[in-house]
């Protein structure tokens, strides 16, 4: 089939090289001229695991080609897939600019019948919308279907390939019958395609990521009293994750979620309950909790250097917000660096993927370091913020050596707690033996 795909992000270079990858001949379109050179260049404008080999292979192939013209993209693709920003608004709500925006542009280059697929995440009722602002410019055939995408960063490419399940929303027999057609080689090991009615489509997404954000949000609060009673987050966490109702995996604390879904999911799905005059209370807590989570280092390292970090010098492992991408939208160690900096701190940081979008961010107030070990010289304390594997088993004596201190503060619970106690270190870590 001929697919375009509009927005050429994480989600939308993923889908359009996954689709091309299954023999689809693939347009994918984005506004940003620069991206659309690199790409065009041969050269992969994200780090997700994977994408580079797939990505060289459909381009070799000549099945996945890119363009700054969205016409272009309207007269290539039967199906043209939305993959678009739909970034959190003032008020909380995503904002619809971008994908209606592009919807009346299409409306205005619509000659022949096309599906138009909504892959952006967007609250109940956004579908009708694009069907609105299509219809009120062009009289030509058309349908609108929402295919909500559940990728996760890191995995993105696994995910896409081999979805868990698909989503799709749809009251065209038509659009349907289209999008299982496309979807097919996806779901060969007999994942379900879940076909249902727009509204439902759209909300189970926001469900979805609003249900994990509270998943993170419970364990962390447990994790916070665990500290207050002297009992152990790990052994409450295996303890519950063997009860099959809860599940082993999403319940590991830490300082809170971040990423470009969860912060403005949960808060979209709570501004669309308001709205309808529904207060999700579940959903406010969590927000204010998470909050006060990827903060929650800051009080413990200001007490640790009795309340002063005026010209103390920090390492920072893990920038990206979680391991795996170069991905820092709402990372837990901007909060903290932030913070840091206020105070007077002076903070050296490494990442293995995410240091050039910090360093867009924060410029030369940062010391960016060659590898992990770099960034420790002459650090008063190490703080660990993202979980990458590289961090997990470290050479201690190395670490020790580099530190002014053997002081780590770790966000992410890398290390067991009574060897980091044997090695002679201050360790303090979310949830584990610590009483006051
Ligand atoms: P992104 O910011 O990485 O990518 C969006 C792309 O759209 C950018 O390259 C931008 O330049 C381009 N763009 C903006 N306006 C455009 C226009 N008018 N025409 C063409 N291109 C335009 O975003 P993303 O992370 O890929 O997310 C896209 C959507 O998918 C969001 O709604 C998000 O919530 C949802 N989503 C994201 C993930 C994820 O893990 N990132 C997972 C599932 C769903």
């Amino acid at each position: 089939m001929n697919i375009s795909i509009i927005g050429t992000g994480y989600v939308g270079l993923v889908t359009g090289t996954c689709l091309a990858e299954t023999g689809n001949n693939v347009l994918c379109i984005d506004i940003d001229e620069n991206k659309v050179k690199r790409m065009n260049n041969g050269e992969v404008p994200i780090y997700e695991p994977h994408l580079d080999l797939l990505f060289h292979r459909n381009i070799k192939a000549s099945r996945l080609h890119f363009s700054k013209s969205l016409k272009e993209g309207l007269e290539h693709g039967d199906i043209i897939f939305l993959a678009l920003p739909t970034p959190e608004d003032e008020d909380g709500s995503a904002d619809l600019s971008y994908v209606l925006g592009a919807a009346q542009e299409i409306g205005k280059l619509l000659k022949n019948y096309k599906v138009i697929v909504d892959k952006s995440t967007v609250p109940v009722g956004t579908s009708e919308k694009v069907r609105h602002v299509i219809s009120s410019v062009t009289d030509v055939e058309f349908d609108v279907v929402s295919n909500p995408e559940f990728l996760r960063e890191g995995f993105a490419v696994d995910d896409f390939l081999k979805p868990e399940r698909i989503v799709i929303g749809s009251n065209s027999d038509k659009a349907t019958a289209l999008m299982e057609k496309l979807y097919k080689p996806f779901v060969r090991s007999g994942n379900p395609i879940i076909v249902m009615d727009e509204k439902s489509a759209e909300l189970t997404k926001y469900a979805a990521n609003s249900f994990l954000a509270t998943k993170i949000t419970f364990m962390n609060e447990i994790a916070n009293f665990c500290e207050k009673v002297g009992a152990d987050v790990d052994k409450v966490r295996a303890g519950m994750g063997t009860d099959s109702r809860i599940g082993k995996r999403f319940l590991f604390p830490g300082i809170g979620y971040g990423g470009s879904c969860f912060p403005k999911d949960v808060k979209a799905l709570y501004k669309s309950g308001k709205d309808e005059g529904y207060e999700f209370d579940i959903l406010n807590a969590v927000i204010r909790v998470n909050d006060l989570q990827k903060k929650i280092l800051i009080p413990r390292i200001t007490s640790y250097f009795n309340g002063d970090v005026r010209n103390k010098t920090f390492a920072i492992w893990g920038l990206a917000f979680k391991p795996e991408t170069d991905d820092i939208r709402e990372a837990p160690a901007l909060y903290i660096i932030d913070e840091l900096l206020k105070n007077g701190a002076k903070v050296q940081v490494f990442d293995p993927e995410a240091m050039p979008n910090v360093k867009r961010q924060f410029g030369d107030q940062l010391i960016f370091s060659a590898n992990m070990y770099a960034a420790l010289k002459s650090a008063d304390a190490l703080i660990i913020c993202t979980e990458w594997s590289i961090f997990r088993t470290p050479d201690f004596e190395r670490l020790k050596n580099n530190l002014n201190n053997p002081v780590i503060f770790d966000g992410r619970n890398l290390y067991d707690v009574e060897d980091m106690e044997k090695e002679g270190f201050y360790y303090r870590s979310i949830g584990r033996n610590f009483k006051k």
